[in-house]
């Protein structure tokens, strides 16, 4: 029951609403169908005013005129003092003002129509003057208004500012014109109106900002919201077709001198844009441009590095390999690529044991590396390149992060083939030479033994029978044929080319047989040989090398007696911790201390007969055998060398036969 009750109510409001809205329409309609009547002050041009010939024109009558005609309604307009104009709305006698400003007071008592013009107050100056651009500036100066125009007010707070007041705009501006005063302030669209007018536009000018600006509209009685949409609707409909421009030209012209303060502040607001613009631009492409040239400039220096890089392990006579700790090869110079004899893609990215690679060094050495840390160095390896025997020299290093974190090994080597047969040739060249200079001295040594002999032999017809004879022949021939033979078969050991061979020698035993061979040239000299060497001292080396070493000191030694007065040589070896020291000295020539140097480099001699290469082999044959050697000499005092050689150990003995 209820439920009905409230729809039925619903349906009643439905209907009211829509007889509601039905008079408010036949109200408007019947607003549009009367004649509207308007107000307007009788004399305000160029808004509104009757002109000699008693016609009522201005802006505002243009403007109502337009939207009567857009609208389709019939107005009256009627033009009276002001003052009755208001009268006149307030007793309803007309419907409405043409052109009235906003104010908070009037708006209690009227509507206003959306505004059509903003009216405002502007300083007019003679075009000449360059001193007044704004308010301010009115400081002192003398300045003409319309009588109590509301310009009055604001020019209250200026100093020393002396006003004159005119009847109208009209005389504030001749008395402008004539000099006067400094400037004028007044309705603006008035001003511009009647210098327009009066054709002043070339002499005065507006400065500065519009003064007091305030909306314009039609003015309706309170509450009359029928009327006032039409105005709404008519104002805005001639703006959108342009009737208000053309009205606003025909009764304000083209603005002069837009305000010089606009101007400037514009100007100033736009230069400011633009600067900053063209700062942030320029700093942009600057930074641009720096960024792009130091990346340039980076490039170039490493490409420059990394070139510079390229062409040093290029450059180098080695073959450089580099491995990851899984053994699988990340890079290689061109040398090892010319080694290896395959182009570097070849093999590098795989794992060495898939590549030649692996033939170039011991497999254990690689991991040995790994695990130490440590380098391996100048280890030979046999290799068999297409048929042809090769040696070549290795040296692994290891590639080492942080402590014990090896991450690879880099590998070079070189073909030492050619060096190696060199250096065969050199000490088979030093052998022949000293041979040759042994083979005179030995001659001597060999005819003695033949000499007894032969006289031996010589005896045997007459003293075969006697027994003492018999006995000394058969003792001391065989001695003589003995001592012949261990001359020559010592001589052809020497001579013969021999694979190196570390072995058990005696130091003192081996000397003296290298003696004898210098027995005659030491007679000849004069030489006082002393020896001073422990009979029970054995080395560890290659016997054929030792010989080497001692005939190439010896020779040295006993070349060096040329002016000496009583020649002598000294040869003491001795026991010190695990090694044999073996001195030999001299007090011949000495070595001057410039050639100190220089006489273990190969083909160093101050001999005209001299080869240079007896040291420079003697002092590899020390190194390969684990020794060492130090030579100090003075001028005419002599010659001391002092060479260690490792002691001969049990122990290595049995581990190497
Ligand atoms: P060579 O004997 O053929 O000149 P070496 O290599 O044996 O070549 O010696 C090089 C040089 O060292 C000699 O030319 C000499 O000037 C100097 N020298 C070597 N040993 C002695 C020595 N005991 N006394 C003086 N000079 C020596
Ligand atoms: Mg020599």
């Amino acid at each position: 029951m209820m439920r009905r009750n409230k729809e039925i109510l619903c349906i009643i409001s439905i209907v009211f609403m829509f007889i509601g809205y039905g008079n408010l329409y036949a109200e408007e309609k019947d607003v549009y169908k009367e004649t509207i009547i308007v107000g307007g002050d009788n004399y305000f041009p160029p808004f509104e005013y009757v002109d000699k010939n008693g016609v009522y024109k201005g802006f505002n009558v243009d403007i109502l005129r337009a939207i009567a005609i857009e609208m389709g309604i019939d107005l009256d307009i009627r033009p009276m003092p002001w003052y009755e104009a208001i009268m006149a709305l307030n007793e309803r006698e007309i419907d409405a003002i043409q052109g009235m400003k906003y104010s908070i007071s009037r708006s209690y008592l009227y509507d206003f129509s959306d505004p059509y013009l903003v009216s405002s107050q502007s300083i007019f100056v003679r075009s000449d003057n360059s001193y007044i651009v704004n308010i301010e500036d009115l400081e002192k100066k003398k300045i003409a208004i319309q009588k109590n125009d509301i310009a009055k007010d604001v020019l209250k707070n200026i100093m020393d500012i002396q006003i004159i007041e005119t009847e109208n705009q009209q005389m504030a501006l001749k008395k402008l014109i004539k000099g006067e005063v400094d400037a004028y302030i007044g309705n603006r669209l008035t001003g511009l109106y009647i210098i327009q007018k009066d054709g002043y536009t070339k002499d005065v000018k507006i400065v500065g900002e519009e003064i007091n600006p305030l909306n314009y509209g039609i003015v309706v009685n309170k509450g009359n919201k029928v009327l006032l949409k039409m105005f709404n609707e008519g104002l805005m409909r001639i703006k959108k077709n342009g009737t208000y421009d053309k009205i606003y030209k025909k009764w304000f012209g083209e603005p002069i001198n837009p305000p010089y303060a606009y101007i400037k502040r514009t100007l100033y607001f736009s230069i400011v844009v633009l600067f900053f613009s063209l700062f942030g631009i320029f700093i942009f492409y600057r930074w641009n441009y720096l960024l792009k040239k130091e990346v340039n400039k980076r490039t170039q220096q490493l490409k420059r590095e990394s070139l510079f890089k390229e062409q040093i392990i290029n450059s180098i006579f080695s073959g450089l390999i580099t491995f990851n700790n899984q053994g699988i090869i990340l890079s290689a110079n061109e040398k090892a690529a010319y080694f290896l004899d395959m182009p570097i893609e070849a093999f590098v990215k795989k794992h060495f044991k898939d590549t030649v690679v692996k033939e170039y060094f011991y497999e254990e050495d690689f991991y040995e590396v790994l695990q130490t840390g440590k380098e391996k160095m100048n280890i030979e390896k046999n290799i068999n390149v297409e048929g042809i025997n090769k040696v070549f020299e290795y040296n692994i290093y290891p590639l080492v992060l942080h402590e014990d974190d090896v991450y690879g090994i880099t590998l070079t080597f070189k073909d030492i083939t050619n060096e190696k047969l060199m250096k065969e040739r050199m000490i088979m060249k030093d052998k022949l030479e000293s041979l040759g200079r042994l083979v005179a001295g030995i001659a001597h040594e060999i005819r003695n033994p033949l000499t007894s002999i032969k006289a031996y032999i010589e005896l045997i017809p007459y003293k075969y029978d006697k027994k003492e004879f018999r006995e000394k022949i058969s003792e001391d021939v065989p001695k003589e044929i003995e001592r012949l033979n261990s001359i020559i078969s010592n001589l052809l050991e020497y001579a013969k080319p021999k694979v190196p061979n570390k072995e058990m020698v005696k130091v003192h035993d081996e000397i003296l047989g290298i003696i004898v061979f210098f027995s005659n040239q030491i007679k000849k000299k004069n030489i006082k040989l002393i020896c001073n060497m422990k009979e029970d001292l054995f080395i560890y080396v290659d016997k054929q090398q030792f010989k080497q070493i001692m005939i190439n000191f010896l020779l040295n030694a006993i070349e060096a007696f040329e002016k000496t007065e009583n020649p002598e040589i000294c040869i003491t070896a001795e026991k010190n911790g695990d090694f044999a020291v073996i001195i030999i000295k001299d007090n011949g020539c000495g070595i001057a201390s410039e050639n100190e140097k220089k006489i273990f480099e190969p083909f160093f001699t101050t001999k005209d007969n001299g080869t240079g290469l007896g040291l420079s082999i003697s002092y590899q044959f020390i190194k390969e055998n684990g020794g060492d050697i130090t030579v100090s000499s003075h001028l005419e005092t002599g010659t001391k060398i002092n060479m260690i050689l490792p002691l001969f150990k049990e122990k290595r003995s049995t581990a190497n036969v």
